[in-house]
């Protein structure tokens, strides 16, 4: 006989791990799927790495810049194993931190490959080898995505995507990042920060498109003065090997570029590969995006689809909403829908101190039913980064607001 959940959440991600500890407190039974670490691309290869290594790059710049502030102080070189380790630490406590919650929640965490079949069938082929079937009185698809590649510059070597930018051990000196997007200027701003040349190699006439211009601007302005070579407008056809183990890019029209590593980046695919779907109403359209109403539900009953392997914008946060909003609509059947035009890039921001309009007291005094919740500085992926990890956010809310 199959196990029996009230959820099954297919993907560790963040729009998945947030999922199954919402449903958790409502109070569901829930078993969470995931094939590879807990956390998903923003905490193992995306967001938490990619920021660690941008503040190395700001710690060197700063040092590079102190005398402008009265402080001598002289760089010998950057050990970038160092800088490795260190962002390996950061996101080995956070995985921690969310193996720790599924136990304290009461999740049943599953290492392996899930797959939905017809009736709310999940199949798991577990890493032990072994596999099982779980009936699922509800599912949340949330198997997230994977860099897009492009014909010409097949990854190894020296032609990476984020996944493997992120491995490096050593700061390379000539460096070309082919799309001139969100991620691409990251790294192009990273390594350019950690003395790398530095080249950006962009079909579209701008960098970040999407964009408002006038902000687009700014970043172009940062980059022309820290060096970064921005190449727009251009088409880059392959690459091949030379003797002294460089890369050399070619392009439609123009000169070759000589360089020591290059990084794909040129946006991410839904990735809906190991899903199975067979005889289910679930639909994924001809981009691979798994196709939702406004609730995030698919074509089958008690199926929903969060984060980036839907249509909209592929950022963690965008996935915590869309968990939330799933959880509300199939517990409570609230008519609450997504609003991802508000959705912004924004990332965390660390205020030193915060004052509250209330205190937990005055506020009961006032009459109000109050909750409180706090979260401590040191379980925040941003604050471990910066390494300032004392301190707390607390937050105290009327009951039913
Ligand atoms: C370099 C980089 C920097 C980024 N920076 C930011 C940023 O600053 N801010 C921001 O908001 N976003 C950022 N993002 C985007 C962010 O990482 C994603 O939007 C977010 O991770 C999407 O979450 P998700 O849960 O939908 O999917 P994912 O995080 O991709 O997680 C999906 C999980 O599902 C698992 N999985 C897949 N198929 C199966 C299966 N069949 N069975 C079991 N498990 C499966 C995968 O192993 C994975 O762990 C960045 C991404 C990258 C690559």
């Amino acid at each position: 006989m199959a196990d029996q959940f009230d959820l099954v959440v297919i993907g560790g991600g963040p729009g998945g791990y947030a999922s199954a500890f919402y449903a958790a407190s409502c109070g569901m039974s829930v078993a969470l799927v995931e094939r590879d670490t807990i956390g998903g691309t923003c905490l193992n290869r995306g967001c938490i790495p990619a920021k660690a290594f941008l503040e190395t790059a700001a710690a060197n710049r700063h040092v590079a810049h102190a005398s402008e502030f009265g402080i001598n102080a002289n760089s010998t070189g950057i050990d970038f194993a160092v800088s490795q380790a260190r962002k390996a630490r950061i996101v080995e406590g956070l995985v921690k931190g969310l193996t720790g919650l599924t136990k304290s929640k009461k999740v049943t965490y599953l290492l392996g490959t899930g797959s939905l079949e017809a009736g709310r069938v999940v199949s798991v082929q577990l890493a032990d080898g072994t596999s099982k079937k779980i009936q699922a009185n509800n599912v949340i698809l949330a198997s997230g995505s994977v860099p897009r590649t492009i014909k010409g510059f097949p990854i190894g070597g020296s032609i990476m995507t984020s996944d493997e930018v992120l491995m490096l051990n050593k700061i390379p000196k000539r460096i070309a990042v082919i799309g001139g997007g969100a991620i691409g200027c990251e790294f192009a701003s990273t390594f350019a920060d950690l003395g790398s040349e530095v080249s950006i190699l962009e079909g579209a006439p701008k960098i970040l498109p999407g964009l408002d211009p006038d902000v687009a601007n700014v970043v172009v302005k940062s980059f022309t003065k820290k060096k970064i070579n921005i190449k727009t407008g251009i088409v880059v056809t392959g690459q091949s090997s030379l003797p002294d183990g460089s890369t050399q890019i070619t392009f439609a029209t123009g000169d070759p570029q000589i360089v020591d590593v290059v990084v794909v980046s040129v946006g991410r695919r839904a990735f809906s590969d190991a899903l199975g779907l067979v005889g289910t109403n679930v639909k994924v359209d001809d981009r691979g995006f798994v196709v939702v109403n406004e609730y995030c539900q698919t074509g089958e009953s008690g199926v929903y689809a969060i984060g980036d392997l839907i249509n909209t914008p592929q950022l963690a946060h965008v996935a915590y909403a869309e968990a939330i909003l799933s959880i509300k609509h199939l517990v409570a059947k609230t008519q609450r829908q997504l609003c991802t035009t508000a959705c912004h890039g924004q990332f965390i921001v660390i205020q030193k101190l915060h004052g509250l309009a209330l205190q937990k007291e005055q506020a009961r005094e006032a009459g109000h039913d109050v909750v409180v919740a706090k979260h401590q500085f040191r379980a925040n992926s941003r604050a471990m980064i910066l390494g300032e990890i004392d301190g707390l956010v607390k937050v105290i809310a009327k009951k039913k607001s």
